[in-house]
């Protein structure tokens, strides 16, 4: 028997017949993520129920020197969720999906790294005052997971602009190593510790070596994360902005969120969609609302949270005095009315805003996008890359049947804002390496150009932030010996940023 089939028996002992895959038509079916990056179809695709089965899978893959791809909703964008060239064995965690505690002393939830973040949240709401994780995951929260979302630093789905990442909410996590040996990082380090409550102490800040890890360090199979009460009061308002000289508006829009910034404002929330945005709001998502407002112009929206009714009031003053004196035209105060502020937040719209981007052309789409973090008075200059890419690569696009690109703000952070943009396509997949080569010219100019940070890697950002020769020899060499000292075979996600050529290359 090959070694394939040695290790599928192997791991058939360990999770049992049902659990376990080589049916070509299944791991066809986890050859790709919601993106055009180029294909890897695995040869096995596992779904464990616990850290020891994953453990047991990993000292396999080990023994035969297999590649293996964690991989937890699959909602991923940018190819990290499936293997790097063909072969390998997907680690496929969403079975192990449950709340293991909710510790309202200390307001820490631990969970296993499969639960989605929407079932995670749906079910705080229930326990005690009613609870949340403050920054809530990524607008892909239906399906991403707890581990997906750690791996891939994730925000996007609420609450971002008052807790930021998830993973700065997260205080601790246990990991199986490559090698397969079970660690807990944070206060849970010291097996004296009965609960985990803080990610600091016990030496260096070890969780952080697997946070936006991308999944190239271990499994993450456990995590505590912060707990908030949902707030009591919370406030929403929409404006538009139509401007007839774009870049006037958006630095318009800078502006207001500067000063927004300048005073520490307690934003849970905000988003600003260029015009091109809205216009697909308009005509396909929530057309009863902003297309019959007539909205033309771009939107931006803001959440606030507070304890008290005249807190909120307070909050409410200042935000919206800011936002006036900016010039922002402020929409009517239902969803009916175009407040989309109070959708995202009332209605699921924060793990809904992103459908229309990525799923505009139904299961035939795609986007070529990037998500990432820019200082507050870069926004124009960003938008203006976007712009300058689709126009130079215009003809190309409509050649692969590509739409229109598109631009959104996604957070506002006291000093930065996150951003997120692309252009949407008909995917088919003899077009994979021309998708391939626009996406890549996109990264290279917002690495090159504007020195962008960012928060997916996968399989292609990870590779063109090395292409790009953004990343020092030291730094690099650094990032090889950190990955030699977990993972000495090379068995995890090994074309990530490269990595398998520091084991002698192959993917
Ligand atoms: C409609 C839509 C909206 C989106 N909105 C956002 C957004 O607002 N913000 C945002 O950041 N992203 C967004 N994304 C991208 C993506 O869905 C998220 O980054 C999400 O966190 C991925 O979670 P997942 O469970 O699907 O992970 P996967 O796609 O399964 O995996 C993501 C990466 O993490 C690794 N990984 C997964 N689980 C583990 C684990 N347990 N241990 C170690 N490594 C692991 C994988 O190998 C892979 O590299 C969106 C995607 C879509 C399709």
């Amino acid at each position: 028997m090959n070694v394939i089939g040695n290790a599928f028996e192997e791991i058939e002992d360990i999770v049992g017949t049902k659990y376990v895959t080589d049916s070509e038509p299944i791991c066809y079916s986890y050859s790709m993520n919601c993106d055009t990056v180029l294909q890897g179809i695995p040869e096995i695709v596992v779904k464990p129920s616990s850290s020891e089965e994953v453990a047991g899978i990993l000292k396999v893959a080990n023994k035969y020197k297999i590649k293996v791809i964690p991989r937890g909703g699959g909602a991923d964008l940018t190819g990290g969720a499936k293997p790097i060239g063909d072969g390998g064995i997907i680690v496929d965690i969403t079975r192990m999906n449950q709340i293991l505690d909710v510790d309202e002393k200390n307001h820490i939830v631990t969970v296993e790294c499969g639960i989605s973040w929407s079932e995670l949240c749906a079910q705080l709401k229930k326990v005690g005052v009613g609870y949340y994780t403050g920054s809530t995951g990524p607008g892909s929260g239906f399906s991403a997971t707890i581990g997906g979302g750690l791996s891939n630093n994730t925000l996007g789905g609420g609450g971002a602009a008052m807790y930021g990442n998830v993973t700065e909410q997260c205080v601790g996590l246990e990991v199986v190593l490559p090698t397969g040996e079970i660690i807990y990082t944070g206060a849970k380090a010291n097996s004296f510790c009965k609960k985990p409550f803080t990610r600091f102490g016990l030496g260096p800040d070890y969780s952080g070596l697997f946070l936006g890890d991308v999944g190239i360090h271990g499994i993450k199979t456990q995590a505590s994360l912060k707990l908030y009460p949902i707030p009591e009061y919370a406030a929403y308002s929409t404006y538009e902005i139509n401007d007839n000289q774009d870049r006037k508006e958006y630095i318009k829009v800078m502006k207001v969120m500067q000063r927004w910034q300048q005073k520490h404002l307690p934003l849970h929330d905000y988003y600003y969609y260029t015009k091109g945005y809205t216009k697909l709001l308009t005509t396909f998502q929530i057309k009863k609302n902003l297309a019959n407002m007539g909205v033309e112009g771009s939107v931006m929206f803001y959440t606030t949270v507070a304890d008290t009714q005249k807190e909120l009031e307070n909050s409410v003053e200042q935000i919206e005095g800011i936002a006036e004196k900016g010039g922002l035209s402020k929409l009517g105060e239902t969803v009916e009315e175009g407040n989309l502020g109070k959708w995202f937040y009332e209605e699921d719209g924060r793990w809904q805003w992103a459908h229309i981007y990525w799923g505009l052309y139904g299961p035939e789409g795609t986007s070529l996008g990037t998500c990432l973090k820019c200082p507050t008075y870069q926004l124009p200059d960003y938008i203006q890359l976007y712009e300058d890419w689709a126009n130079r690569n215009r003809e190309k696009f409509w050649s692969v049947g590509g739409g229109g690109a598109n631009f959104i703000v996604i957070g506002c952070h006291p000093c930065y804002i996150d951003v997120t943009g692309g252009i949407t396509l008909h995917t088919d997949i003899k077009n994979r390496k021309i998708y391939y080569e626009l996406w890549e010219d996109l990264l290279l100019s917002q690495i090159k150009d504007l020195g962008a940070i960012h928060y997916w890697m996968g399989e292609i950002i990870g590779k063109t932030l090395v292409d790009s020769g953004a990343l020092s020899k030291e730094y690099y060499d650094f990032m090889i010996s950190v990955k030699k000292a977990l993972d000495p075979k090379g068995i995890m996600s090994p074309g990530k940023f490269y990595l398998n050529r520091a084991y002698g290359g192959g993917v």
